[in-house]
């Protein structure tokens, strides 16, 4: 039994969470142990759409969404704990990133170019607030303590999805690994000797990429107003919204942050999305550890400190 001889890296691409995943890694498994290390990640990336789908009325989120402007819904401690994440990087961020934008951002559906009108978001604007998201304290419960809040994990989820699926290759064993769904992306080791090279979509040209990135051992994600909108009146309407006024936000065109966590790699690339080009890289430059591109609307590349060599 010679292990070199089967060694090999290992591609798996499907769809999932309404975008494209990937895992691809540096196998020294048997044929059969690699296949169910992919059927492993193809799994869980299944089970969290299942789970905190807005789309899916039987998700847990859907369920959340029915009822807790009612009372306490029961949650997993793994939902529980992501909204404990989501809420900080609320505080942290002054309500940029805020899972509650949903109250408002349901309205939108970028395939039919449906968008809130402004009296639909006059009313529902004020539904848009982290902290009406209350966590229980010695259960894992949550309730929303005004009417008409509405959560979607859309912005962190992925990232979660990502790491776990990080840890099931660490506990095979695996030394080399990357793991994408969608825009967030993680990487195990290096490539084999040599690093990850990492593109960054140009916002206005999905062929090309403005910049490319050696990387080992951390996350990047990459949030842009590319991925879902459509354009109507000159005005181009996209899936990551201001929760101070409902409508898309439209400081910039796209950021990547790139640190350890997946999970907040997702979620601050949202958010310095939302901040824009000052306050978002003040933002990334305050937190030890995570760094971030961000690109203008004049396709001006811009870096945060740890970057710039
Ligand atoms: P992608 O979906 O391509 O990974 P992002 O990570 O930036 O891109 O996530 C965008 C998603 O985040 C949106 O589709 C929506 O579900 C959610 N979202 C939009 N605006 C906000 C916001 N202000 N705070 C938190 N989540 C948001
Ligand atoms: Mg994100
Ligand atoms: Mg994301």
């Amino acid at each position: 039994l010679s292990f070199s001889s089967q060694a090999s890296w290992i591609n798996h691409e499907f769809k999932v969470m309404g975008t494209q995943a990937k895992v691809k890694f540096w196998s020294e498994l048997s044929e059969r142990q690699a296949e169910q290390v992919v059927e492993s990640i193809v799994a869980e990336m299944q089970r969290i759409d299942n789970e905190m789908s807005p789309y899916k009325p039987t998700s847990l989120l859907s369920q959340i969404n029915r009822n807790a402007s009612k009372g306490w819904v029961v949650v997993t401690p793994e939902l529980y704990h992501l909204f404990t994440t989501a809420t900080k990087i609320s505080s942290l961020s002054h309500g940029a990133f805020d899972i509650t934008y949903a109250s408002v951002g349901y309205q939108y559906n970028y395939r039919e170019k449906v968008k809130p009108n402004k009296q639909f978001i006059a009313q529902h604007i004020q539904a848009i607030d982290y902290q009406a998201v209350e966590l229980a304290k010695n259960k894992y419960q949550v309730r929303f303590t005004q009417p008409n809040v509405k959560v979607d994990l859309g912005g962190i989820a992925k990232g979660l999805a990502v790491k776990n699926c990080l840890q099931i290759l660490r506990d095979s064993n695996v030394k080399h690994a990357l793991v994408s769904a969608g825009g967030d992306t993680g990487l195990l080791g290096d490539k084999r000797g040599r690093d990850w090279i990492v593109g960054v979509k140009h916002p206005r040209a999905s062929s090309q990429q403005a910049v490319v990135l050696p990387l080992n051992n951390e996350a990047i994600s990459t949030s842009g107003d590319y991925e879902r909108y459509f354009i109507e009146d000159g005005m181009r309407y996209h899936h990551i919204i201001n929760p101070n006024t409902g409508d898309s936000a439209r400081e910039v065109l796209s950021v990547s942050v790139i640190g350890a966590d997946p999970v907040y790699t997702d979620a601050l690339s949202t958010t310095v999305f939302v901040k824009g080009l000052q306050k978002g890289l003040a933002l990334i430059e305050s937190i030890a550890g995570y760094e971030a591109i961000v690109i203008d609307k004049k396709l001006t590349l811009h870096f945060s400190s740890g970057l710039k060599n």
